[in-house]
Order: C-alpha cells, then structure tokens, then sequence
C-alpha cells in the first residue's frame, strides 16, 4: 500500500516505528500532488521547499524522542485559514497575493504539534457556495467522478482527502461547508461545538456560524486532527474555556441502548429518493445492532435556509466590509478614497460575494431590520430550543448530510436557489452552535451518501464515539474512488 493512501494514525505509527521518515511521507503526498493535482483543482497553493524543511524538523523531534501524535503528519488546510508566509486568498482576487503575517491558532497548534502543513486548498470565494464553483481561481473536481462537484464550500479539502492527496485535513463550516463536501466525497467531515475551535486567524464569513474542523478518511482521524487544532484560545472572545476535545475514549463508545431520533423534516422538498433508501438502510443497520431510532418532529427544520440566508449574510457585508484596498491585498486605480474602494470591491469580489453584501447590508438597513434580520434572530432562537429539547430525550439527531449525491458541475450554477437548498440539512447545527459530523454511509447512484450526526452543545467527544462505532458497521465497499 502506498502511503498516500494511509491514514494519519496509520502514518503516524509507521513514522513512530521508522518505518518511514517525514521527509518520505511528505515528499511522496507533494509529488502526488505535483502530478495529480491538474485533475482535482484541490490546492490553491503549496510551497515544497517550507513543507520539506517542516518535515526535517518533525523527523529531528521523532528521533529525539519528543514527538506528539501528529508530529511529521501533513495537513492540507482551507484557503480562508491564515498561514504566516504562505498566500491567503479565500479562493478571491481581492486577496490576490495577500500573504499572512501571522498564524491562525489552529496552524500554530499544528505547527506545535510537529504536523507539516501541506498546502492550501480551494474553495467557493471566502466560503459563500456549496460547490466550490464560486472559487475566483479555478473548479474543483470529485474524485469519485471528475464531472462532478466535490461539493463546497471546503471543496478543495475534501477533494484532497478522497484523491489522496493529503491524509487529513482542515475546513470551516458555516452552514455545512465541512459535512456538504466529505458526503459529495465518502469522506468524514466534523464541524465541532461552536467555540470549541478557535476562529483566531480564521477570515470571518458568519462570525457567530463559522467553526473550523476536520475532513478525514476516518472518524479516527477526525478525532486525532480535533484533539491537536481545539480547545480555549483567549484571542477568540467566542472561544469556550473547556479544554481540547479529546479522542481518549473515542474507541469505548456502544450502539446498543443509543437513543436516535430522527427528525421527519430532514427529508425535505428536494431529496433524491435514492439518498433516502440509502439514509433508511443505515438507520436500519444502527436499529439491529441495538440502537433505537425514533421518527420525532423539529418544525422549525424547513424555516432554515431562509434564515441562514439572512443571518449569514448580515454577518458578512459587515466582516467584508475590511477588503477595501487598502489594508488588504491589490488595490484599483481611482479618484479619491470612496472611488478607489468602490472600484476595488467592484473588481476584486465575485458575482456570489458581491450579491450577498447587497443582501446583507439591505436585511441590516434601518426600516427592514425589525422586518428581516430581528426575525432571522427570533426564528434561530427557536430552532435551537427545539433542538435542545430534543436532547432531552434523545443522545443523537441523525439525518442524511445533504438532500442529494454530488451533481455535474455546472448544473446547478445557474439556479442559486437550488445550491442554497442543498445546506438544508447541515443549516440546524450551525444555527444551534451544535456538533455535526458526516460519516459514509452507502451509496446512491454510484456515489458515496453521508450521514449526520448531530449531537448537543459540548458532546463532540460522546458523537465522535457514535460516529466511530457506526463507521465500523457501514464500512462501506467498494470504499475509495477509483483514483
Ligand atoms: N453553502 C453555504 C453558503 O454558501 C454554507 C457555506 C459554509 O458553510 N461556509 O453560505
């Protein structure tokens, strides 16, 4: 087995066992990428020469004896996250050429870590898309099929994990940017109890939606990538004091006695009734190795798209508002201050972005405030208490990730209704702050189908166990695209 098709835990126990080096491992993921890369449009960017001397030295803390558990392992990491010296664009030509001074939190904690950052990768233009096809700089392809999306907003991630191209790695989820593209793949894709991952460094689409996290082969991996890149930062107000999640009792978890609900709603106007036969085989197979998965109602369920689409972008057209020429990335030619910012935000934003700082700053304006935005607000509050007091009764909500499998590119980019009614599903836990992860589940079409898992504030290390004993029932085959 070659090692780009490994693992990160397996990488990390044949690093441990020298059985391999650092240097190995992360010259043989840059040269698949160098060769492979054209097909898949994962990467933004990736420096060769900073990746190797990152590897050196995790191969020096290995054979010293300090090595963590991810030291030498590489980590591709979403183009929206801040690398000191490596080009940060969100995949938009306002940050053309925009090189970080600093760290995001979670590249820092890699980094103290020993873990080689691999890369950037590609994406919809500052996260706002589900396809990555809104991405300034070029498509990104599904391995399972090169025609298709490998979904979006963190496109480019999950891309690269399902194309071997990094073993693990980094995306931000703010309506299910990390979960919509590890279904579209047969990856695992976790969104982490908002708080719970510091936003230090991560460019604000939804500041009170937008949460980093994992996209991985295996809820294992998730788990190892949660432990080193989570827990209380004070340079993120919203971060939550509690510690890093942890993956120690991730293996010690049960179906047997698990109480599921799943929500009626979560089969809303537009699913494939393939997704669902294959959504109802695995609650099924959850149901025979002792779990119970009762049919409840969350009304509030199909109110979520549309307040989504009023929150996220009132959030938006206000943390948007800093791309204006001067303090950031390339500036266009003008008369005067407001002509020079205007006409740099006219020339460096994309069709998507540009729409939604309109729609933003309009739900925002004095007179349709009470009217969209205080609305918006009311209608989220009320998701997330009915959500709540579902926990009461149940450990999990369980549902499928997306309403679809991954679509041909292009078929959807002019009807940007539709894109949007494909975060139907993934909207809830973003609205509620709550864990979400997507596992593979089966197949529909020929294509991989996730299911969600969603658990109550602060039980990421509870879900991830569930996802973990789930995973190994559906282990699904043929399990990997065919690369
Ligand atoms: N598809 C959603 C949007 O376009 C979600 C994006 C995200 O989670 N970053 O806003």
């Amino acid at each position: 087995m070659s090692i780009t098709s490994l693992t990160a835990v397996e990488i990390a126990a044949k690093l441990r066992s020298k059985e391999v080096s650092a240097v190995e491992v992360t010259t043989a993921f840059l040269d698949r990428i160098d060769s492979e890369d054209a097909k898949y449009g994962a990467f933004l960017a990736y420096d060769r020469e900073k990746a190797i001397a990152e590897a050196e030295a995790a191969q020096g803390r290995i054979d010293s004896g300090d090595s963590l558990p991810m030291t030498g392992v590489p980590v591709a990491v979403k183009d929206n996250i801040s690398t000191e010296g490596i080009e940060t664009t969100c995949a938009s030509k306002i940050l053309k050429g925009y090189i970080p001074p600093y760290d995001a939190t979670v590249v820092e904690k890699l980094k103290a870590q020993g873990a080689i950052i691999l890369g950037k990768t590609n994406l919809d233009e500052f996260a706002m898309g589900s396809s990555t096809e809104t991405s300034a700089y070029k498509l990104a392809h599904n391995p399972w099929d090169l025609t298709r999306t490998p979904g979006g907003s963190s496109g480019g991630s999950a891309a690269a994990v399902a194309a071997d191209l990094a073993p693990v790695s980094l995306g931000s989820d703010t309506g299910g940017s990390i979960r919509l593209p590890a279904s579209f793949t047969g990856t695992v894709g976790y969104k982490p109890t908002y708080g719970r991952c510091s936003r230090f460094g991560l460019v604000a689409f939804a500041s009170s939606l937008d949460q980093i996290g994992p996209i991985t082969k295996t809820v294992e991996d998730a788990a190892l990538l949660a432990e080193a890149t989570t827990g209380h930062d004070e340079r993120d107000a919203t971060s939550n004091p509690a510690p890093a999640v942890s993956s120690r009792e991730l293996k010690s978890g049960t179906l047997k006695g698990l109480k599921l609900a799943f929500p009626r709603e979560m089969y809303g106007e537009g699913t494939d009734p393939e997704v669902q036969k294959a959504i109802q085989a695995s609650l099924d197979a959850l149901r025979r190795e002792g779990a119970t998965v009762d049919e409840i109602s969350i009304p509030s369920i199909p109110l979520g798209v549309t307040t989504y689409y009023i929150i996220a972008p009132a959030e938006a057209s206000s943390n948007l508002a800093r791309f204006d020429g001067v303090r950031y990335g390339p500036r266009s030619q003008g008369q005067g201050h407001i002509d020079v910012v205007a006409k740099t935000r006219a020339e460096g934003f994309g069709h998507e972005v540009k729409a939604r700082i309109m729609i933003g700053t309009y739900a925002l304006s004095a007179g349709y405030y009470d009217a969209f935005y205080l609305r918006a607000q009311q209608v989220r509050a009320m998701m997330t208490q009915q959500f709540l007091d579902a926990f009461k009764d149940y450990d999990f909500i369980v549902s499928p990730t997306a309403p679809v499998v991954a679509f041909k590119l292009g078929d959807l980019s002019q009807d940007p209704m539709a894109m949007k009614t494909l975060d139907y599903c993934t909207i809830p836990a973003n609205m509620g702050g709550l864990p979400g992860i997507s596992i593979p589940c089966g197949f529909a079409h020929g294509l991989p189908v996730g299911l969600q898992l969603m658990g109550a504030p602060m039980e990421d290390e509870r879900m991830l166990q569930a996802a973990y004993c789930a995973e190994q029932l559906f282990a699904v085959s043929p399990k990997r695209p065919n690369l």
